[in-house]
């Protein structure tokens, strides 16, 4: 069985809980060197020190991907820390949901900041790399709410179907320029992360929390999806995963 996993050098954003801790800790696993950024730095350390305890390689350091300066940053530390960049993935982000006229507008802005702005920054960070080397791997965290519209989800999945829209142009913009950047869009349903922490509409927490009760799956599913699109070979891209509870009708 092939690696293509080992000693890639791939740098997780939001990966303090979550989607991105899981990610996080599969793929120092099977070898690769994790890079892991986010706010809460407290977390990131004990993440990575859980990492190095079981024989991995992680550094960490607070990022806010709203920040381009923050961005560029971890990916110097990549650089710094082992030479090169392999991957990034694109997943920080919050989903305080609710409809639309509950006008939560400071909310509507910070999901746009962090969902879309955190994905352009962390692209804007890592392309002239990945342009130069002809080679790199953008994974970005989408959600079934940027590919169905839902009630509730009006804002937050905008910022979604933006970010499916985004890559895809990335992806077919790569090849036809012959740069070999491949993109990975993944669309998670329900799965137990810290994110319905960010709700701050009670009706919308209730019936998010309903949902999560009934079906929420662990977030190292959706690491595992992860760590398939990076053990396929250079020459292949595998660039979208819708995946979820296998009980949830979404
Ligand atoms: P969590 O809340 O557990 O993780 C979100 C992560 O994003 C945290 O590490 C948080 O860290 C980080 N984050 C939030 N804001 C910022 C910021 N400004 N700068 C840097 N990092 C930030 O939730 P998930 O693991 O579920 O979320 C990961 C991704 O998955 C999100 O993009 C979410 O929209 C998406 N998703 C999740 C689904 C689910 O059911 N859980 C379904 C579909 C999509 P910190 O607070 O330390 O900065």
């Amino acid at each position: 069985m092939t690696n293509n996993i080992k000693d890639k050098v791939v740098i997780i954003t939001g990966a303090s809980s979550g989607i991105g801790e899981a990610t996080a800790k599969l793929l120092a696993a099977k070898g690769a060197k994790v890079v892991l950024g986010a706010r809460r730095e407290d977390k990131l350390k004990a993440i990575a020190d859980n990492i190095a305890k079981a024989g991995g390689q992680a550094v960490y350091q607070a990022l806010d991907v709203t920040r381009q300066d923050d961005n560029d940053a971890i990916v110097k530390l990549a650089k710094d820390s082992f030479g090169k960049v392999d991957a990034i993935l694109l997943n920080a982000g919050i989903m305080p949901v609710s409809n639309v006229s509950a006008l939560k507008t400071s909310e509507w802005k910070q999901m746009v900041d962090v969902n879309i702005n955190g994905v352009l920054n962390g692209v804007a960070a890592v392309m002239p790399i990945f342009t130069a080397q002809k080679s790199g791997h953008i994974l970005a965290v989408s959600s079934v709410a940027g590919i169905k519209a839902y009630p509730g989800t009006a804002v937050y999945g905008g910022t979604k179907w933006f970010v499916r829209d985004f890559m895809e142009c990335l992806r077919m913009e790569s090849a036809m320029e012959g740069t070999n950047i491949r993109t990975v869009t993944l669309y998670p349903a329900a799965i137990n992360t810290e994110l319905l922490t960010t709700i701050t509409d009670e009706g919308a927490a209730q019936g998010m929390a309903g949902i999560y009760t009934a079906f929420g799956i662990a977030p190292d599913r959706i690491a595992q999806v992860v760590a398939f699109a990076f053990d396929l070979p250079e020459d292949t891209t595998v660039n979208e995963f819708t995946v979820g509870p296998a009980k949830q009708p979404w």
